[in-house]
């Protein structure tokens, strides 16, 4: 649980000891290394000052991005932890709170820093199993005008929510509400493209409701660096200057836009085969026994074992040369490094692991 991403792991490129053959590493979309085709297009990227604004691959990525979803600007940032942390700290004030998921990344995942650095309150919210936060908790939530309370200004979903896509009318019903309250939104979409993908929502109606969003570059589709922030020219302004104060301007960065301009190209549709091989999975996994697999909506299997030896798999598995992880139950995450080939070794090794005669 605190190890979700172990270090020392074997590579993806690596050979396994065990039977020399590929390591299958399914701990995360993020382990994705760029293809021959995206590092030809860093090689030939035009670069300028990019604190000077004079980078002309990265504006080109940012009006991509904003094009994309409908909205007016975006900005290039190193990370997805840091895009949340801007967006917060630019629709937030010290002293103003922000509603979010108990589980979601914003909250528990990026080191409490839009407490740390912007004195921003989080109010975390119960999440149905969907991820969704019910309406009347937020709307329960949202403080009357008191001097006792923080002021509450900002709503954050995220979307997709450990691989599921949040029902498009829940997604407007929840920003609706936010704004009926002169609460501003922020959608972390940190895999927003799996879900644009899954649904057949275009993005910039998936968004619509959202007065920010942001979205990882180097996680599904393939980047090895980055993530979007977008939103209005008023707030990407704002967002600009908070990047700056966290150390997030870079300078000759067009190299990596290159390599996110070239995943939007090539590398969003392709996500739709991540997620037939998170089916496959999860449909030879659920055909096992003993074991009770989550439907995938994307590129994310939840597994548990009814034996409870979740541990021991991934032992096994990791000396069969495939890599998982075990953060809510066992999960796999499927990616453009892996294949059919892996997908079935994995499903392979789960079956040896379960017949083994000391499993009995
Ligand atoms: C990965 C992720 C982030 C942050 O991404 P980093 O680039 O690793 O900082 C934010 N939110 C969600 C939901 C994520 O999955």
């Amino acid at each position: 649980m605190s190890n979700a991403y172990p270090a020392g792991a074997p590579r993806s490129a690596e050979r396994s000891a065990s039977a020399g053959r590929p390591v299958v590493d399914l701990r995360s979309d993020t382990v994705t290394r760029p293809t021959a085709a995206m590092r030809e297009a860093i090689a030939r990227a035009e670069v300028g000052d990019d604190v000077f604004d004079d980078d002309p691959t990265v504006h080109a990525l940012q009006q991509r991005s904003a094009a994309l979803l409908g909205k007016e600007a975006a900005l290039f940032m190193p990370s997805g932890t840091q895009a949340n942390l801007c967006a917060l700290l630019s629709h937030c004030q010290r002293g103003d709170e922000v509603l979010l998921g108990q589980y979601a990344h914003t909250y528990r995942y990026e080191g409490g820093g839009a407490a740390v650095l912007g004195g921003i309150q989080p109010q975390p919210l119960a999440q149905q199993s969907d991820g969704s936060l019910l309406l009347a908790d937020i709307e329960a939530a949202i403080k009357p005008d008191d001097e006792h309370f923080a002021r509450t200004r900002l709503l954050t979903l995220e979307d997709t929510w450990n691989g599921q896509v949040l029902q498009q009318a829940y997604l407007d019903a929840a920003s609706s509400l936010a704004h009926r309250h002169g609460l501003s939104t922020h959608l972390d979409g940190a895999r927003l493209f799996n879900a644009v993908v899954a649904s057949g929502v275009a993005a910039a109606r998936l968004t619509e409701g959202w007065d920010s969003v942001s979205f990882c570059l180097s996680k599904g589709l393939g980047a090895p660096v980055g993530s979007m922030l977008v939103g209005s020219r008023a707030f990407i302004d704002r967002a600009r200057r908070q990047r700056k104060m966290l150390g997030g301007g870079m300078r000759q960065v067009g190299l990596l836009a290159a390599a996110g301009l070239h995943a939007l190209d090539h590398h969003i549709d392709r996500l739709a085969d991540d997620h037939r091989l998170a089916r496959r999975l999860a449909e030879g996994l659920s055909a096992l026994p003993g074991v009770q697999v989550t439907p995938p909506d994307t590129n994310i299997v939840f597994a548990t074992l009814a034996s409870g030896q979740g541990a021991a798999l991934l032992a096994h598995l990791e000396a069969d040369g495939i890599l998982a992880t075990g953060l809510l139950g066992l999960r796999f995450v499927t990616h453009l490094d892996v294949d059919a080939e892996g997908i079935d070794r994995t499903i392979a090794s789960v079956r040896a692991f379960l017949r083994s005669p000391e499993r009995a």
